[in-house]
């Protein structure tokens, strides 16, 4: 069952100069249980269209056009009180990046817990001072720690809180921008481990938003490929590793070390982001692109099917 479906999402900012084309015609869709990895260079789009998603863009964010439809409704059609009430947090919410500032620093995080709970349900407080000593356990901080002030928890139990507090309405959608950024490698690995045992408990359906492309293989089903503003590849996790045709998808790969196997050179993608500003016309990775063709500075290549159920490529190498 089709629990996410976005269509040609165009999300831009306003800024003096103009609008910058953050997210432009971005279309996935995305089944209840399963988990979506959104992946591309910093400024490919990947926040910009979450927050669009979840509604939680500052002041010069403009919904352009395209369609959100959240179990059969669509959402860009509900008002704000009604969204706020009754999607946000209860239906979708979201793991924030930075642990620090995403929890108030002089709440004890089960108040903090608590506090999402009863704004939304209507449960007692004891009920929900008991959902958030079992979240707590969950995500294996202790109930005991209930008390605790953000300041007296270390970066990987922050990072913990802020995932129960994700958890506080039962979602059916958690968004987990960046979960592990700023934690060093073994507390990463633990807050990895946490987030794939919930999957796997809560079936919980996930957008992971990353750069870091080994983690979203560990915890993604499909996985989305980002580069200014567009998806370029989309696909199974499996196969986009496997057999990935999108020359960016390539040297996104080649840029990341195995472990396994012969050490080689890592690759290197040349130039830098376009300026979304005035993006390039054509294809817009056309300037890095080593195979770039005259079509690719005149024509905008559409997404188009190969092979396999989910596997989709926007590039004129692929298909015609
Ligand atoms: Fe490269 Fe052209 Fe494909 Fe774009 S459409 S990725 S420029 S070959």
């Amino acid at each position: 069952m089709t629990l996410l479906k976005v269509e040609n999402l165009t999300m831009y900012w306003e800024v003096l100069r103009g609008y910058v084309k953050a997210v432009d015609d971005v279309s996935f869709s995305l089944e209840k249980g399963h988990s979506l990895g959104l992946a591309g260079e910093s400024g490919c789009g990947k926040t910009s269209t979450a927050l669009a998603i979840l509604r939680l863009l500052p002041y010069n964010g403009r919904i352009m056009g395209g369609n959100i439809i959240f179990n059969g409704e669509e959402l860009l059609q509900m008002n704000d009180q009604r969204f706020q009430k009754e999607i946000r947090w209860k239906k979708m919410s979201v793991i924030f990046q930075g642990a620090m500032n995403a929890l108030h620093p002089i709440q004890r995080i089960g108040d903090q817990i608590t506090e999402a709970i009863l704004l939304h349900e209507n449960i007692s407080k004891k009920e929900a001072v008991d959902r958030a000593s079992k979240l707590l356990d969950l995500v294996g901080i202790g109930a005991e720690r209930i008390d605790r002030y953000p300041h007296e928890l270390s970066g990987g139990l922050k990072q913990r809180t802020v995932i129960a507090m994700a958890l506080a309405c039962n979602p059916d959608l958690i968004f987990a921008d960046e979960p592990t950024t700023a934690l060093d490698v073994i507390v990463q690995a633990q807050v990895l481990k946490v987030i794939k045992e919930l999957q796997h408990k809560l079936n919980l359906s996930m957008i992971m938003i990353s750069h870091d492309l080994a983690m979203i293989a560990e915890t993604c089903d499909e996985i989305a490929i980002m580069y200014a503003g567009k998806i370029v590849e989309y696909g199974d996790v499996t196969t986009i590793y496997k057999k990935p045709l999108h020359p960016y998808t390539q040297k996104l790969i080649k840029a990341f070390p195995s472990v396994i196997g012969p050490k080689t050179e890592l690759a290197t993608i040349h130039g830098f982001p376009p300026d979304l500003l005035k993006p390039p016309p054509g294809c817009r990775f056309h300037p890095r692109c080593p195979y770039a063709m005259e079509i690719c500075r005149k024509k905008d290549p559409q997404s188009a099917k190969v092979d396999g159920k989910y596997h989709s490529v926007a590039c004129y190498l692929i298909g015609d």
